[in-house]
C-alpha cells in the first residue's frame, strides 16, 4: 500500500511532469499524453492573419471553441483511463486505433484495443479533433499560397503531373467530402496521395502520414461563406503556408 509520503511524491512527478510538457503540437514536439496534459495550442498568427479569405470571427469560434472542445474531451476520456493512455502521444493513439503505426516504430505492446468501444470512439473523434486542428492551423499563414518549392514541388510532379492538376484533384477531393469532414495530402508508403475522410478521422489511423489539410467541416466557413463551400476552397489556396508542409515531407518521407 502506497504511504502518504509516497503519495505526494509520486503526485508532485506527476505534476512536474505536466508543468514541463510542451502546450504546442509540432513536428518535433507531439502532444504528449500525460493525463489531462492535453493544452490547446495557441494560434501561431493573429486571428485576423488569414483575412480576408478565412475571417476573424470564424478563426476564434474555430479554435477557441471547437478545438478546444476537442481537447476537453480527449482529456476527460484520459483521465478516465490513465492505466492505458498516459503512456500514449496523441499520434500513438490514433496510430493504435487503425492497428496502424506501420514503419513508424512504435511498441505495438500498448492495449488501445482493451479499452471500451466509447472510450476509443472518444478518442477517434476528439482525438482526431485535437491532431487534426493543431496541425491545421501550422498548415495556414499571413500571405501564404503559391506553390511548394524544392523536394515537396517535384514530388506533387512526379505524383500528379503538376501543380495545376494536383490542387484540382485536392479540390475536388475537398468539395465532394460528403458531410463533416477533411480532405488530406498524405505520405502513404513513401507515396503521396489524395484523401477525403469524414468526420476527425485521422489518415494516421490508416498507416498515412499527413502533409496537407483542408477542413471542410461548415464550421470552418459557414460564417463567411454559408453554403457556399467550393468559395471557401478556393479562397484556402491563398492561406496554404507550403514551407510548413514541405518540411513535414522532408521529415517524413525518409
Ligand atoms: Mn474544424
Amino acid at each position: 500500500m502506497m504511504t502518504r509520503r509516497q503519495a505526494i511524491k509520486t503526485t508532485a512527478l506527476v505534476t512536474a511532469a505536466v508543468a514541463i510538457a510542451p502546450a504546442v503540437i509540432g513536428q518535433n514536439n507531439p502532444v504528449p499524453a500525460t493525463a489531462g496534459a492535453f493544452t490547446l495550442p495557441p494560434l501561431p498568427y493573429a486571428l485576423d492573419a488569414l483575412e480576408p479569405h478565412i475571417d476573424a470571427r470564424t478563426m476564434e469560434i474555430h479554435h477557441g471553441k471547437h478545438h478546444k472542445a476537442y481537447v476537453d474531451n480527449l482529456n476527460k476520456a484520459v483521465a478516465a483511463h490513465p492505466g492505458i493512455l498516459t503512456a500514449l502521444r496523441i499520434e500513438q493513439m490514433l496510430q493504435e486505433l487503425g492497428g496502424g503505426g506501420v514503419g513508424i516504430g512504435f511498441d505495438m505492446s500498448k492495449k488501445m484495443s482493451e479499452l471500451p468501444v466509447n472510450i476509443r470512439t472518444t478518442i477517434r473523434n476528439n482525438g482526431g479533433g485535437h491532431f487534426n486542428h493543431s496541425l491545421f492551423w501550422q498548415m495556414m499563414k499571413k500571405d501564404g499560397g503559391g506553390e511548394p518549392k524544392v523536394e515537396l514541388g517535384k514530388a506533387i510532379e512526379l505524383s500528379f503531373g503538376n501543380f495545376a492538376d494536383f490542387k484540382t484533384k485536392f479540390t475536388e477531393a475537398a468539395t465532394k467530402t460528403f458531410g463533416s469532414g477533411w480532405a488530406w495530402l498524405v505520405l502513404s508508403k513513401g507515396k503521396l496521395a489524395i484523401l477525403s475522410l469524414p468526420n476527425q478521422d485521422s489518415p494516421l489511423s490508416g498507416g498515412e502520414q499527413p502533409l496537407l489539410a483542408l477542413d471542410v467541416w461548415e464550421h470552418a466557413y459557414y460564417l463567411k461563406y454559408q453554403n457556399k463551400r467550393a468559395d471557401y476552397i478556393a479562397a484556402w489556396w491563398n492561406v496554404v503556408n507550403w514551407d510548413f508542409v514541405a518540411e513535414r515531407y522532408t521529415k517524413l518521407k525518409v
